[in-house]
């Protein structure tokens, strides 16, 4: 495979930013800031629902993900309107993406996505579209379709990709394998609209080894964008008694700041870095108390990079035909 890095890259070395962040990438893309409003499509998961688990993943809490939750159209445009309205008190923009997050969002009918999808993008403020999802609900007719969207406007798949290795993938409650994730890349190559990877670090039994090995399978999918963060522990999941009965372990801060840097080096320069903390609902963390300090997470991130003199993609070439 051909490095192919666009010009975008060498904009933030020069700014002298040791990763290539969204807010960077939003200029790039959209000329200024842009905010995203998640929206409840009403999806449930295949290992919810019992398709292919039940339950979910460990470490999700997923207990309101019902499949019999019918949100319409009208639905739809009064979550935006509410998102809006909350969004521009904080950071006076009057640019979005609608983000449908919750659960599977190509998990339905092509007309409920195709419904949902239009519904969002009647609003002029809103940009394109932001699409979160699992790579085995991505079926060709789905990936057409997405591709239909991307012809008139921004979209960006996410896939919760997770790690390359079946055993996490099963200690996760995942219900599919890495086999899942290769497929679904190969099917989505080279289509119009963006990918973007999510990626756990700290899974149980994951030797560094292994997660540079998830770093590698990443840069040599190069796919537009990855979200990353380390494994942590909300109420009411399977994790949580996991954690509370001392079965799994999670990451201390400096371990996950070693960890993400080294992971970092091995992507791409023009893959952009869209998230390197996860989003927990505080009243709900049980640990690592550290991963709400995102703020922290991000000085720290930059100081290891400043300390080792590297940045994003500095081990790229390497990484590409070599695993630790
Ligand atoms: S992590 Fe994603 S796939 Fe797993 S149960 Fe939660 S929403 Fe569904």
């Amino acid at each position: 495979m051909t490095t192919q890095v666009s010009p975008h890259h060498v904009d933030w070395l020069n700014q002298g930013l040791r990763y290539y962040a969204l807010n960077v990438y939003f200029r790039h893309r959209f000329g200024g800031r842009v905010q995203k409003i998640s929206l409840d499509g009403g999806f449930t998961c295949p290992n919810v629902d019992g398709t292919v688990a039940i339950g979910g993943c460990t470490f999700c809490s997923n207990r309101a993900f019902s499949p019999s939750r019918r949100v319409r159209r009208q639905a739809i445009q009064r979550q935006i309107e509410e998102g809006i309205s909350r969004l521009r008190r904080r950071y006076k923009n009057e640019r979005f993406l609608a983000y449908f997050q919750p659960a599977t969002n190509t998990y339905g009918p092509l007309e409920k996505l195709r419904d949902l999808w239009d519904a969002a993008l009647e609003d002029p403020r809103v940009l394109g579209l932001v699409i979160g999802t699992r790579p085995d609900c991505v079926a060709d007719e789905v990936l057409d379709l997405v591709d239909q969207f991307a012809e008139r406007t921004y979209v960006s798949l996410e896939l919760g990709v997770q790690t390359i290795h079946d055993a996490s993938l099963e200690w996760m409650n995942r219900g599919h394998g890495h086999a899942a994730s290769l497929d679904a890349m190969r099917r989505a190559a080279g289509r119009k609209f963006d990918i973007s990877l999510h990626i756990m670090l700290g899974l149980p039994g994951e030797t560094h080894a292994m997660m540079m090995a998830t770093a590698e399978q990443v840069a040599r999918w190069h796919p537009a964008g990855v979200k990353i963060h380390n494994l942590y522990a909300v109420e009411k999941t399977p994790l949580a008694d996991e954690v509370r009965a001392g079965k799994t372990r999670l990451l201390e801060l400096d371990e996950y700041i070693h960890l993400l840097a080294d992971f970092l080096e091995r992507l791409p320069p023009d893959v952009v870095i869209e998230r390197v903390s996860g989003d927990a609902p505080p009243q709900d963390l049980i640990g690592p108390a550290w991963c709400l300090e995102k703020g922290e997470i991000i000085k720290r991130l930059n100081a290891e990079f400043e300390r080792r003199g590297t940045h994003q993609g500095a081990r790229y070439d390497a990484a590409r035909y070599q695993l630790d």
